[in-house]
């Protein structure tokens, strides 16, 4: 389905963005990883990837707090394969405090990764995407995108600011072959989310188990959590032809979390 396009997804070297990887490689297309991690798995992840899906696989480094790596990611990725075609926003960091107790780089250091870095990257594709007539941006948002919940107001702000973003980019980019829109999970078991169970554990005095069933009992009606491959699918659907007509839509994958 996507044979001969390219798509970069910042913040793949793990979970979610792993996930979205994963769908699009296995939909026939080229993708650039980004994301840290040890010089190692990220290798393995690149050939794995390639591999198994028989597509080009690269990782490019970019610290996504830093408008003038993001350049330069956007510069490699586009002097090696040509436009990015699909262009996926989801880099992302969580800190977890009450306001007064928050640390500002923690605020800027979100702010910058989770919001402002779609900017930087947005701007530099979304030319080369209209020359084509075709192309898909999918930000990574949140529940948050929509609600808050205490102890995330940078998370909050930034995510809402993303939600707002995918819609004035659907608009400025409307009838001209380019979507873009935002996917917003619930309570997904990745990393990010299992430091979050930790802090649970320890400040509840209970096991992990018992730390992720409270979490998920509190927000998410379905009991579960949303899994890598179920974000990865839908993307897969965004990118396909019907899906042309889903723009600037926040699109939730929650189990419930925002029907209450
Ligand atoms: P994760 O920690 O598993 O992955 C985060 C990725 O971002 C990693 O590849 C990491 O290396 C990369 N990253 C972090 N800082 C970076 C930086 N400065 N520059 C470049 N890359 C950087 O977390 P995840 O849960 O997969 O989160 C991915 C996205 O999904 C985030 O935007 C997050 O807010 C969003 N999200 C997660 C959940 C959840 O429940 N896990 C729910 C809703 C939204």
């Amino acid at each position: 389905m996507l044979q001969g396009k390219t798509a970069l997804i910042t913040g793949s070297t793990s979970g979610i963005g792993a996930g979205i990887a994963e769908a699009l490689a296995a939909a026939g297309c080229r993708v650039v990883l980004n994301g840290f991690g040890e010089a190692a798995a990220i290798a393995a992840q690149v050939t794995d990837l390639g591999q198994r899906h028989g597509v080009e696989a690269v990782h490019l480094h970019a610290d996504m707090t830093r408008p003038e790596e993001i350049a330069q990611l956007m510069a490699q990725a586009a002097e090696r394969f040509g436009a990015i075609d699909v262009l996926v926003n989801n880099a992302g960091i969580q800190h977890v405090a009450p306001i007064e107790a928050f640390p500002p780089e923690k605020w800027d250091a979100i702010l910058a990764i989770n919001l402002s870095s779609a900017f930087h990257t947005i701007r530099a594709a979304l030319p080369g995407m209209r020359e084509k007539g075709w192309g898909r941006i999918i930000n990574t948002a949140s529940t948050h995108g929509l609600i808050a919940s205490p102890g995330k107001s940078a998370y909050t702000a930034a995510k809402h600011g993303i939600v707002g973003l995918t819609k004035a980019v659907a608009l400025e980019a409307a009838g001209s072959g380019v979507t873009c829109n935002a996917i917003c999970p619930g309570w997904v078991l990745t990393p990010l989310v299992q430091k979050q169970v930790e802090a649970r554990a320890a400040a509840d005095g209970i096991d992990e188990a018992e730390a992720k069933r409270r979490l998920l009992a509190e927000k998410q009606p379905s009991g579960a959590f949303v899994t890598t491959e179920q974000i990865g699918a839908l993307a897969g659907y965004l990118c396909s032809d019907a899906a042309a007509q889903i723009t600037g839509a926040a699109l939730n994958v929650d189990g419930g979390w925002l029907a209450q």
